[in-house]
């Protein structure tokens, strides 16, 4: 893997997360929006719309971010592990996995 190779990755993974955060967060903030409750009410009863679509929302934004983790962030070749965009600076400088000390870039 390249430096550069790396980057890209990351910058996938951020396009990514702020693409799903924006319907994510209308989800959070749409408690009392006709489609939402619509989505709500099938789940949970009826007193409890705007909890619901907080809840909804979170797990949309949580489990896409998790999601994108997964499916863009770069990955060590010796352990698998995701190499997150917070670990990238260490990886940069060491050239090394931040979890398992191998050489990760070539
Ligand atoms: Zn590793």
């Amino acid at each position: 893997m390249t430096i550069n190779k790396i980057k890209r990755e990351q910058k996938k993974y951020w396009v990514a997360v702020y693409a799903l955060s924006v319907p994510s967060i209308a989800v959070i903030f749409s408690a009392s929006n006709e489609t939402c409750i619509g989505i709500a009410s099938k789940y949970m009863d009826k007193g409890s719309f705007s909890l619901s679509a907080l809840i909804l929302g979170l797990l949309l934004l949580f489990g896409g971010i998790f999601y994108a983790g997964r499916k863009f962030l770069p990955k060590c070749s010796a352990c698998g592990k995701s190499i997150t965009p917070y670990q990238l600076g260490v990886v940069v400088a060491t050239k090394n996995c931040p979890s398992c000390g191998e050489n990760v870039i070539s």
